[in-house]
């Protein structure tokens, strides 16, 4: 039974009503299961506010607001943060993430019959910097093409020897396309993207004859509080929230079928290991019986855990503390932790003096009314005013307080 069945048992159903339609079925009945608010850079075009809900019928979880396509496409053409920062689906940039994709592409030979052929056409989709690419390169696959909206992306991918193009799928030709691949791969994309049937579509049409697609995604099944931050898994660009059998529903709505499903952990580093769940697709008639998602359930449980962990987090007394003695404070990081914090913690009551990150394409900018500068000139000012740095960021703070101890061993660090 799906959270909306079993809420309506318990319950009198107060249904949910959202402009944007669930990204599979286009259903707009659903039902709520968390609030997540964030706070804004001021020259943002994405929701201050969503609600993550299980549609009704088909029971796909996503983050419904008022913000529409349009939004989210203004957004990632203005600040694509996969241009300098390196990315969750693997820029192959590091030995691990380097050997992680080979064996990806590995398991790709053995289940993508056109992949026997070395001379297959493989298209990735929202290809980043290329790892997934390369790695297709060192196993003698030449016919690649990697398509970015990010221009440093694509240069990246150029200078590893990879045909790549500005371009989104929409898009209908780029100059190095042979027409139709014999493998679609979209990797950690269809989280982001508004209107997922719609984008399946477009994906199924580009398929040679015989052809699989490859999908891989957060999987939401195993979203975590242990070693992530309280709500990690409801970043305001991930949309939507799939799990292994809802891929499968996704699928089979559009005439295909799960050939060969995987599942992954991800190494960010610091100790820190991301769920994702892949499945390699192919056409097919038969409309097979598939698992009831049970991603609704996982993301409840999530969110419960989310606000044990939020509410027991030692540092948040430390922060209180910090407002009460009004101390300037310096926020390090200026990503979604960050912007959660500020929305959804004390952190907004400090005396914030400005923010530091290291990425480029947030510096310059204002979070919540709060300048951010690059990391230098940040600690430079941090220490000639007395200020404490709170560390707000996911993924390998501990780094980042080794960092500042060594550079400025006289100021106070908080890490939340
Ligand atoms: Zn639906």
């Amino acid at each position: 039974m799906n959270v909306a069945a079993r809420r309506r048992e318990a319950v009198p159903l107060v249904r949910f009503t959202s402009p944007r339609l669930c990204p599979v079925c286009r259903s707009d009945r659903s039902t709520a299961l968390h609030r997540q608010r964030y706070a804004l850079f001021d020259d943002s075009d994405l929701p201050a506010e969503t609600t993550i809900v299980e549609c009704d019928d088909c029971g796909m979880v996503h983050a419904a607001s008022g913000a529409q396509a349009d939004d989210y496409c203004r957004h990632y053409a203005r600040h694509s943060k996969y241009d300098t920062a390196v990315q969750v689906s693997g820029s192959g940039e590091t030995p691990a993430d380097a050997r992680r994709l080979d064996e990806l592409v590995g398991f790709l030979a053995q289940n993508v019959p056109s992949l026997a052929d070395h001379g297959a056409a493989v298209l990735d989709v929202g290809a980043g910097r290329g790892g997934l690419l390369a790695a297709f390169l060192g196993q003698g696959y030449d016919r690649i093409i990697g398509i970015d909206p990010s221009p440093g992306c694509v240069e990246a991918m150029r200078a590893h020897g990879i045909a790549a193009e500005v371009g989104e799928l929409e898009q209908s030709t780029w100059p190095t396309d042979p027409g139709r691949f014999d493998l679609v791969v979209l990797s950690h994309v269809l989280e982001h993207v508004f209107d997922v049937a719609d984008v399946f579509d477009r994906v199924a049409q580009r398929v040679a004859a015989g052809g699989s697609i490859y999908i891989e995604v957060p999987d939401a099944a195993r979203y975590t509080v242990e070693r992530f931050p309280p709500f990690y898994f409801f970043d305001p660009e991930h949309i939507n929230h799939f799990d292994a059998p809802m891929l499968g529903r996704l699928a089979s709505r559009h005439g295909w079928e799960v050939a060969a499903p995987w599942s992954r952990v991800l190494d960010l580093g610091a100790g820190q290991s991301y769920p994702a769940v892949g499945v390699v697709l192919r056409r097919s008639n038969d409309s097979a019986s598939i698992a009831p998602s049970s991603a609704a359930a996982a993301i409840e449980r999530y969110v419960e855990a989310s606000t044990v962990a939020a509410a027991s987090s030692v540092d948040a007394s430390k922060l209180e503390a910090l407002i009460a003695a009004r101390t300037p404070v310096v926020v390090w990081g200026a990503g979604s932790h960050a912007q959660r914090l500020l929305a959804q913690t004390g952190l907004a009551r400090c005396a914030i003096a400005f923010l530091i990150d290291s990425d480029p394409g947030k510096q310059g900018r204002s979070l919540d009314g709060h300048r951010v500068v690059a990391p230098e000139d940040g600690l430079a000012h941090a220490d000639a005013h007395g200020a404490s740095i709170v560390v707000a960021i996911a993924v390998g703070s501990e780094l980042v307080v080794d960092m500042i101890h060594r550079a400025r061993p006289g100021i106070p660090v908080v890490r939340l």
